[in-house]
């Protein structure tokens, strides 16, 4: 039997992951994921196009736009099926409202076309099984954020495909590793993002993140932690929920909403018991006049998006505190070539030509993407394994990753550019 693979974003690149898969034969094909990226003005770069009616279902991973963004743009004139998990169904719609909300830019679809698709959406419980016109779809726990699912794809024939999204092979307090049953598959396409990196273990990050912490706190700092709503702050304020229960920790803006959500679908979050406390013993922030007070509090802690500083209660909050050395800024969330988090990082400012930040400024690899060695040790779980395809990496990534499971596994890889097609016979 021959699959076709149709490569419509995140081929040797990190964002708008994008594949389209059909049967030889077929004439209608199943999506995985329609994100966006951005380039280095912020500007949405959308994946290819594809007619909606030679889409026969469109399965999302997660609600990361670089996965849904851009999922709206068939529901202007169509209505295909849409199965996604439920938190991710919940959160997806949060992060596009915000997204239209904050965009600069003109986008092919509205608020209009986001609610078109909400309504053709299918969801699933993770661990569920869905039958559909000649495959069956089994939904795996991805272990990157809550509600993200890998997808197992059995065609009649026999033969499957497991299509994973970004995955994490570790537990965190908000979300439990990557599932590992189930794995039978004789293609596998995978992330790659930290394809040729090993994150340092979690529990030496978070060690060395609460001492820094405590130390900026018990000299009179404010530490503001900047970090990405969905996922990454909730993780934040459960680990100080643990570790410094009685400390002044305010969070803000989305982090805030994301949090109640996850209270309420606790089915979806690892250690609830954590979220819970910190949902008790730390505070929201309401409004403006609050901010305001908690700049001048002195000994506080403050979590917030965005994550890279690109905008956000964090950027209001860097302009009133940057300027006290006994202050700190806790990156916790990967920072983009272009974003201001990392010219921070790297120069010391936060844009060309600006202040010089005299608060001290560190970064914590808190990473939700699993590093080479765990994707590799995935790759030799999946049983009867033919082929690889690698996408969302960049090309060192890829190569890296590819040649070690090539390699130490036998198996071959593929890494498709956006555009190509590949064929594969099994
Ligand atoms: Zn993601
Ligand atoms: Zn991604």
């Amino acid at each position: 039997m021959k699959l076709e693979f149709l490569v419509l974003g995140g081929g040797r690149e990190v964002g708008r992951a994008a594949i389209a898969i059909k049967r030889n034969g077929d004439d209608r094909y199943t999506l995985f994921d329609y994100g966006i990226s951005f380039d280095i003005d912020d500007k949405p770069i959308l994946p290819l196009s594809i007619a909606p009616n030679k889409l026969k279902a469109i399965f999302i991973t997660h609600s990361h736009l670089d996965h849904v963004g851009a999922a709206p743009l068939f529901y202007i004139s169509s209505n295909p099926p849409i199965y996604m998990s439920k938190f991710t169904a919940i959160t997806s719609r949060i992060m596009i409202e915000d997204f239209l909300r904050i965009s600069g830019y003109y986008l092919p679809f509205e608020f209009l076309e986001l609610d078109s698709m909400m309504k053709s959406v299918t969801t699933f419980n993770i661990g569920d099984r869905i039958e559909l016109d000649g495959m069956i779809v089994d939904t795996i726990n991805a272990g990157h954020i809550p509600g993200s699912t890998m997808f197992r794809v059995e065609f009649r024939e026999g033969v499957s495909v497991l299509y994973t999204g970004d995955i994490n092979t570790i537990d965190t307090r908000i979300v439990r590793g990557a599932c590992n049953q189930k794995l039978d598959a004789g293609i596998l396409v995978m992330e790659s993002t930290y394809g040729m990196y090993d994150h340092p273990s979690r529990e030496r990050v978070e060690q060395i993140f609460i001492d820094a912490v405590k130390s900026v706190v018990e000299d009179g700092g404010t530490v503001l932690i900047p970090a990405f709503s969905m996922g990454r702050s909730q993780e934040i304020l459960a680990l100080l929920a643990e570790k410094m229960p009685q400390a002044n920790v305010y969070y803000d803006g989305m982090a805030r909403d994301i949090l109640e959500l996850m209270l309420l679908y606790r089915e979806h979050v690892n250690r609830y018991d954590l979220l819970e406390k910190a949902s008790k013993v730390f505070t929201q922030v309401k409004d403006s006049g609050m901010r305001k007070s908690i700049c001048k509090e002195g000994g506080s802690i403050i979590v917030t998006p965005a994550g890279m500083l690109k905008g956000g209660p964090a950027l209001y909050y860097v302009k009133r505190i940057y300027d006290n050395p006994r202050n700190a800024i806790m990156l916790v969330s990967y920072q983009a070539a272009s974003s201001p988090g990392r010219k921070l990082l790297t120069e010391g400012v936060l844009e060309d030509g600006g202040t010089r930040v005299k608060a001290k400024v560190f970064w914590f690899d808190f990473s939700s993407h699993a590093g080479a060695s765990d994707l590799l040790n995935f790759v030799k779980q999946v049983k009867n394994l033919q082929r690889v395809v690698l996408m969302h990496g960049n090309e060192d990534s890829i190569y890296s990753l590819g040649y070690r499971i090539k390699e130490e596994i036998g198996v071959d890889f593929v890494s498709p550019q956006v555009g190509e097609t590949i064929n594969v016979e099994l």
